[in-house]
């Protein structure tokens, strides 16, 4: 067993053997644009206007940012990529990258995209998990209402039922195909609603495996004391909890509404607090492998790292059913594929779909890439490093 030393991620010929010359050029050409804070912002406000007015800005979106964030349009497409992954040992998390729709058919569309999804996934034994979000499934007002206490219309508890409807039709044929399920955390204000149906429904389908997980957003200072309840729950009822760790993607905008609105912000006040939660509940999931499925879902080394350290040191087996790592497609593959070269279970977050569709996606990973002090630094240090060492062979 290859041991672990402090400079595993700085691999770069793992890290990017799967891109050729020429796309890591491109991939170095695309950090350094989206670093350029004034540049994304102008992007995003034309990329907003330009969707509005229907103009037909998907082919350039198509050569740029999707085919280094995406998996393909469709799942021929994506079998390529997923092919590449596979040669490295990595797993492939499929996302229906379509977001932010409102209407009831568009919500049945979204059903039927993932069902298609999750017969592909049964086939294709590399595809270990389905990322769905419940606000595809139905409306964001709604789970707003009801997080709030109001009572909902008779109208508004039927809608209710058929988001359930959706969600449990997801879920049993995830069991069918024998794909994971995991569900994304989202804004805090709708988020109550949201665990009440993931815990329903991992109570009906994980007791043999973990099919269905939940997401923690560990800024949250609430998640741990949830973690720990929800521990405690799928010891008494004897399900397997599944839980995909993450930090959250939405720290910014719960601050603001907690300003405006005068209450006391969920999120914690700063990085070392959730950095410390993030570790608690990792460990405190490794420590109960028997009754958790972990997804340590995040681009941070110092993180990573840790895991790996705690996983050898509590001799667990790497490649231990419970434990998956998992990156976004186009980021932190220095992370993902050192981890698959030491053995352990490593994955990419995958969207796919229409580029259209999936641009508010993309347009997210640009800003992000702007916002996320050092992450983007990181990525153009390791891309140059390795153009670098390609050269000098
Ligand atoms: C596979 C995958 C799935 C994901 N799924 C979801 C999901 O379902 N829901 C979701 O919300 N996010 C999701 N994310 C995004 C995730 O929550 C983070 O936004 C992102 O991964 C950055 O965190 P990190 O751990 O990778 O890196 P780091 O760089 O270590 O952490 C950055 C994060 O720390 C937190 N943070 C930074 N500064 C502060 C501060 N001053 N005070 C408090 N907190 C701070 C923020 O959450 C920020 O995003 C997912 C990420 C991955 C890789």
């Amino acid at each position: 067993m290859t041991s672990i030393d402090k400079d595993i991620f700085e691999n770069t010929a793992v890290a990017f053997a799967h891109k050729t010359d020429t796309e890591l050029q491109k991939a170095k050409w695309l950090f350094s644009l989206i670093g350029n804070n004034k540049l994304v912002s102008l992007g995003t406000s034309l990329a907003d206007f330009a969707l509005k007015i229907h103009l037909p800005i998907s082919p350039l979106f198509r050569i740029t940012v999707y085919e280094h964030f995406c998996g393909g349009e469709t799942f021929d497409e994506c079998k390529q990529t997923i092919a590449k992954l596979h040669k490295s040992h990595v797993y492939a998390m499929l996302n229906y990258g379509v977001e932010l729709k409102e209407r009831e058919e568009d919500f049945d569309k979204t059903i039927e995209k993932n069902l298609e999804a999750l017969e592909f996934a049964g086939k294709n034994k590399d595809v270990k998990v389905l990322c769905i979000k419940i606000t595809g499934f139905g409306r964001f007002g709604l789970f707003e209402k009801m997080q709030a206490g109001k009572k909902l219309t008779k109208a508004e508890t039927e809608e209710l039922e058929r988001v359930k409807d959706r969600l449990d039709k997801i879920c049993q044929s995830a069991a069918k195909n024998d794909v994971s399920v995991y569900v994304d955390a989202e804004e805090s204000w709708i988020q109550d609603p949201l665990d009440e149906m993931v815990e329903d429904m991992m109570a009906k389908f994980n007791h043999k495996k973990a099919v269905v997980f939940n997401t923690l957003q560990l800024y949250r200072w609430d998640r741990l004391d949830y973690l720990h309840k929800q521990l405690k729950a799928s010891k008494s009822k004897g399900f397997i909890l599944g839980a995909k760790l993450v930090r959250g993607a939405y720290m910014e905008k719960e601050r603001d509404r907690a300003a405006q609105m005068g209450y006391n912000s969920p999120i914690h006040a700063d990085k070392d607090a959730v950095d410390k939660d993030f570790n608690i509940a990792m460990n405190l999931c490794l420590d109960n492998l028997d009754h958790v499925s972990v997804c340590i879902a995040s681009q941070s080394e110092e993180s990573n790292m840790l895991a790996v350290k705690q996983i050898d040191a509590k001799k667990i087996d790497r490649k231990h059913p419970h434990i998956l790592f998992s990156q976004l497609y186009g980021m932190g593959d220095n992370i993902t594929f050192n981890l698959a070269r030491l053995g352990f279970n490593a994955s990419k977050y995958l969207p796919y779909g229409p580029v259209k569709d999936v641009i508010p996606y993309l347009i997210r990973r640009a800003q992000e890439n702007t916002s996320v002090s050092g992450q983007m630094g990181r990525e153009l240090r390791l891309l140059t490093t390795e153009i670098q060492r390609r050269k000098q062979k």
